[in-house]
């Protein structure tokens, strides 16, 4: 049997009740044999990518963006700063997505997000995303229903657009268990190097858990086009997340299969020009 990529695997089923995230264990690793082996490959995916990258910035055409979505705790920042070291900063766009600003409320939601698109040749990363639109928006009631139902079909329609401009969508959903971000949070506590990071807001959506859940799964299901696909990446492991989630950009930019340009140099010209003493 032919090996499945790990798009495959990992691809929500929107059809599937709740979303796709009921059937996907987030303490589960498909794909991967064990925590030793995803370490030992890591390496080298992370060269392949890299080069990948160079080829995208170099043809300076096409563009991809990464969006990562996910509870407080789920590993945004992890995810990035994992992802990020095998990058060249040149080629990479990172944008997070807070609350709203003052100016930004002035505008349709997709404002600030159409601003932070990776220009061509970039790869570009986004932590949150419009997709709050539909999630804290919607559990903490920031605007009518009617409003934040309608964005489903404009979320789809823009992003057909980006794709059609020339920008591969890859949307992951970090998928930790209530009990893994409940750990988490008390390493925060726990630990004075990371006490920084805990945020009391995070109890409060916490306790929305169930409110978030069914809004997340409303937005895979709605949002899982066949141009722009969720991919559900379980989380609770730290190491798996990495592994899954470098591996998804590497098929992306392996299936899009940048060519380095050549430029119409008139080659001997120029390398008489540079001979010794030229
Ligand atoms: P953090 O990612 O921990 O820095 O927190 C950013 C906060 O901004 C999260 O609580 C998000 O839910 C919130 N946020 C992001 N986008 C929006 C939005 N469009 N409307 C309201 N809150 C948002
Ligand atoms: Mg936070």
């Amino acid at each position: 049997m032919a090996k499945r990529s790990v798009r495959e695997l990992l691809l929500a089923d929107p059809s599937a009740s709740d979303g796709a995230l009921g059937s996907v264990d987030p303490a589960s690793t498909p794909g991967v044999g064990s925590k030793a082996k995803a370490l030992a490959k890591l390496p080298e995916l992370h060269e392949r990518v890299f080069e990948l990258q160079e080829r995208l910035w170099a043809e300076h055409r096409r563009s991809l963006l990464l969006v990562l979505q996910g509870m407080d705790t789920s590993g945004k920042d992890g995810t990035i700063k994992h992802v990020i070291g095998g990058l060249d900063p040149a080629g990479a766009r990172i944008v997070s997505f807070k609350q709203p600003t003052a100016e930004e409320r002035r505008h349709d939601f997709l404002w600030r997000i159409r601003r932070g698109l990776p220009a061509p040749g970039q790869v570009g990363i986004f932590n949150r995303s419009h997709y709050e639109d539909v999630l804290v928006v919607r559990v903490h009631g920031l605007v009518p229903p009617a409003v934040w139902r309608a964005r489903y079909d404009e979320i789809n329609r823009f992003e057909a657009e980006v794709e059609g401009s020339g920008t591969r969508l890859v949307k992951v959903v970090l998928h930790i268990s209530p009990e893994e971000q409940r750990l988490r949070l008390l390493a925060r506590l726990d630990d004075p190097t990371k006490r920084w990071k805990f945020d009391a807001n995070d109890l409060r959506e916490r306790r929305r858990w169930p409110d978030y859940r069914r809004a997340y799964a409303d937005a895979v299901r709605r949002c899982s086009t066949e141009v722009a696909p969720w991919f559900v990446v379980p989380a609770d492991r730290k190491w798996y997340r990495n592994w899954a989630v470098t591996n998804l950009l590497l098929e992306t930019l392996e299936d899009m299969a940048p060519v380095y340009p050549e430029p119409p140099l008139d080659l001997p010209a120029l390398r008489a020009a540079l001979a010794p003493g030229g």
